[in-house]
């Protein structure tokens, strides 16, 4: 890939941000500045590969702070920003909203401004090649109540939980931002994501973890919720696909066209353990015999699936890979890489960065 740029991206420490990160450097020749300020879900052990790369550096900083992004702005020069710095996580916004109207509402503005400051202060071909890229969610169309219709880029938003409206929030400035001031914005709106360092307290790599433990697998309702997985590098090469040749002002959904129910992933996840990891934990005869069905969350989405032709027609973007082989991908990846996971279960994985004593995660489980 021929790809010469000086590539800001906020959130790389995190499980789409890092992957994002790590194919920048590996697959292209771009400069790349991580501004990330390292919250629970950040993690430098899932940038290892290119941590000692001179073409990766790292600024521990908010997005909230302006100053110290200004000051970023002044040293690091991008030619682009790719925004994937956000609260994530639904079951915290409902637990405590509060931080995603910081970070995904309020962080977002004065990225913006921040941003547009610098921009403003461009020239000829630089100030015309600028992109500030947003990546956002699904979520923000709401769900969907039947079995056949899907999420285009002009389905009107409707989001449900307290992440979902900070995200949605984000997107409505990040388009504001181009109609207003004519700033250079890219919006992408992308699926439910999965694959090889995912924090343990989304679904997939939570059922991993549990089964693996013998603990109890806790699936929401009746299980029967859909979602369009896609596989994380999927995204994060449609991503990079988009900065180099979408078009300013324009949203591209991106999607795996693999819509599965929650239980059917539950149940994939079992059977693949079962062939890959057939040493059980004790008193475990069968990894599905630990699925155990719990209340349902509040607003719960019944369905999420994604119309990603536009992307195909116009930038040529596929996914590479089906659920069947990204599924066996990543439970291989969780099964190999057991040191990445128990210093996130230990919360090793803070240790020395934020002045605190380990403490063990905390999960809940689902996306
Ligand atoms: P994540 O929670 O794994 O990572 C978020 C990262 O942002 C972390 O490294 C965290 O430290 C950093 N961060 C949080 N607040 C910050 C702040 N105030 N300043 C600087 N850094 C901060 O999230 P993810 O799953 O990698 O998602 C990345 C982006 O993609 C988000 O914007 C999310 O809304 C979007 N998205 C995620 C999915 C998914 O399935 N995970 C799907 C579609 C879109």
């Amino acid at each position: 890939m021929d790809f010469d740029q000086r590539i800001l991206v906020t959130g790389g420490a995190g499980f789409i941000g890092s992957a994002v990160v790590r194919k920048l450097v590996s697959d292209t020749a771009a400069q790349v500045a991580n501004v990330d300020v390292l919250t629970y879900a950040g993690n430098p052990d899932s940038l290892s590969a290119v941590a000692d790369s001179d073409r990766y550096r790292f600024y521990h900083v908010d997005i909230c702070d302006s100053q110290a992004l200004d000051e970023v702005f002044a040293e690091f020069c991008p030619t682009a920003v790719m925004h994937l710095a956000a609260e994530s996580h639904v079951d915290r916004s409902i637990d405590g909203p509060a931080e995603f109207i910081q970070t995904n509402i309020l962080g977002t503005y004065s990225l913006l401004e921040s941003s547009r400051r610098y921009w403003s202060g461009l020239a000829g071909d630089e100030k015309k090649g600028f992109r500030f890229h947003h990546i956002s969610t699904d979520e923000v169309y709401g769900d969907l109540q039947d079995d056949t219709s899907l999420f285009t880029e002009t389905t009107p938003y409707a989001p449900s939980s307290p992440y979902s409206a900070s995200k949605a929030s984000s997107d409505h400035l990040v388009r504001a931002w181009q109609r207003t001031y004519g700033f250079p914005v890219l919006i992408t709106n992308c699926s439910n994501n999965y694959g090889p360092f995912h924090f343990p307290e989304k679904l997939i790599p939570h059922v991993i973890l549990n089964a693996l433990h013998g603990k109890p697998i806790p699936v929401y309702g009746d299980g029967s919720q859909i979602r369009d997985w896609l596989y994380v590098e999927d995204h994060a090469i449609a991503l990079i696909r988009v900065l180099e040749a979408g078009k300013i002002g324009e949203t591209y959904n991106i999607g795996g066209h693999n819509e599965k129910r929650n239980i059917e992933v539950v149940e994939t996840i079992c059977s693949l353990l079962e062939e890959l990891a057939p040493q059980k934990p004790d008193g475990v005869a069968r990894y599905r015999d630990l699925i155990t069905f719990v209340t349902d969350r509040p607003g719960h989405d019944a369905r999420y699936a994604i119309d990603a032709s536009k992307i195909q027609r116009e930038l040529g973007w596929a996914p590479e890979e089906t659920f069947d082989s990204g599924i066996r991908k990543t439970v291989s990846w969780y099964l190999d890489n057991e040191t990445w996971w128990q210093r996130v279960l230990s919360g090793a994985y803070q240790l020395g960065r934020l002045g605190e004593s380990a403490a063990p995660s905390k999960f809940k489980g689902d996306e």
